[in-house]
């Protein structure tokens, strides 16, 4: 665990100087004796997490003042839900809270792990080519294959030129071992397409996320979680691409429960699409692409279908599911 974490929130000196303030607080009481969140294993993350949603929640300028670092202490809040009620009642609307606190641990879990560097090559990139080839494979095979496929396509065609001109045998040669050689066309046509429109995407993306979306669509291997990708990270519009890890986290995080039983595609529902909604609400670019990292991390590696990891979930503390599963175990 680092001991700072730099969030890309733009803040003024004076609120600069009370996050500052305040870490240096929160971990004296993350190091004390006698910690009041010692049930859980991510204790510091969280006490992070905490100082990240007061930042979040000042740069939308809705929130009252957090309480001092002494009062942190005399209260001896343990949960950031507990935080948000107080701020609740003190007039932020209830409804919001629970989203804003989990964007804000989001954010914090994303922006860890781009520090530690975790997560696969196509994180630390924009480049749309890039992305479109990293989720055009993802969709269709799992992270190992794809990161393997990924690696040697991008080593052979580091450009969508260099792909959209490539022999169909060839591609299937680089691809082979890695059960994606029947997605070679599409592949190279998918680049052509992107070589030709890149322009026109840059132009459409002004026009809004839902005008880009219908055009990456048109895209082959682009469904909707890829134009929403592509559009967040390339194109730099506010969205969270829905997948299984998406549904199971916002679901169990937000609402305290599983999805609902054999809602296979999120795109098609309601609920989901409006908790992405308010999830994101206000919500800086950056802070929106830590989230959809974050996600994807967490989906991965702890909220698992069958057996969420809550023990070691970093988000353990802002998600009802996992607090109603440690009230249930006592
Ligand atoms: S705490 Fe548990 S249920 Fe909640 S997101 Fe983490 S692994 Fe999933």
């Amino acid at each position: 665990m680092p001991d700072r974490v730099r969030l890309q929130i733009r803040v003024d000196n004076q609120l600069r100087e009370q996050l500052r303030e305040l870490l240096v607080r929160l971990r004296t009481l993350a190091h004390s004796p006698h910690p009041p969140f010692r049930h859980w294993g991510s204790i510091r993350e969280s006490l992070v997490a905490e100082a990240a949603l007061r930042l979040v929640m000042q740069a939308i300028g809705s929130t009252p003042q957090p309480p001092s670092p002494q009062e942190l202490e005399e209260q001896s809040v343990t949960t950031l839900r507990e935080f948000l009620e107080e701020w609740a009642e003190a007039g932020v609307a209830a409804s919001i809270c629970p989203y804003l606190v989990l964007r804000g641990s989001l954010a914090v879990v994303g922006s860890l792990g781009i520090k530690k560097g975790d997560g696969p090559p196509w994180r630390h990139t924009s480049d749309i080519y890039k992305l479109y080839v990293a989720e055009a494979l993802l969709r269709r095979t799992t992270r190992k294959r794809a990161r393997e496929a990924y690696k040697k396509l991008l080593a052979r065609y580091p450009t969508a030129s260099d792909l959209a001109s490539a022999p169909p045998t060839d591609v299937r040669e680089v691809l082979r071992g890695t059960g994606l050689t029947k997605r070679a066309e599409k592949l190279i046509e998918g680049a052509a397409r992107l070589k030709e429109s890149e322009k026109s995407l840059r132009a459409t993306a002004e026009e809004g996320l839902v005008s880009l979306r219908r055009q990456l669509k048109e895209i082959p291997l682009v469904g909707d979680y890829t134009a929403d990708a592509l559009a967040l990270h390339s194109f730099g519009l506010v969205t969270l691409p829905l997948d299984g890890n998406a549904l199971r986290v916002l679901w169990r995080a937000l609402k305290g429960v599983e999805p609902p039983q054999g809602l296979r595609d999120p795109y098609r529902d309601t609920e989901t699409k409006l908790m992405r909604k308010k999830l994101l609400m206000h919500s800086p670019l950056r802070t929106a692409q830590l989230a959809h990292f974050a996600i994807l991390d967490i989906g991965w590696d702890h909220c698992r279908p069958k057996h969420p990891r809550c023990d070691t979930c970093p988000i353990a503390m802002t998600c009802r599911l996992a607090h109603f599963r440690l009230l249930y175990s006592k």
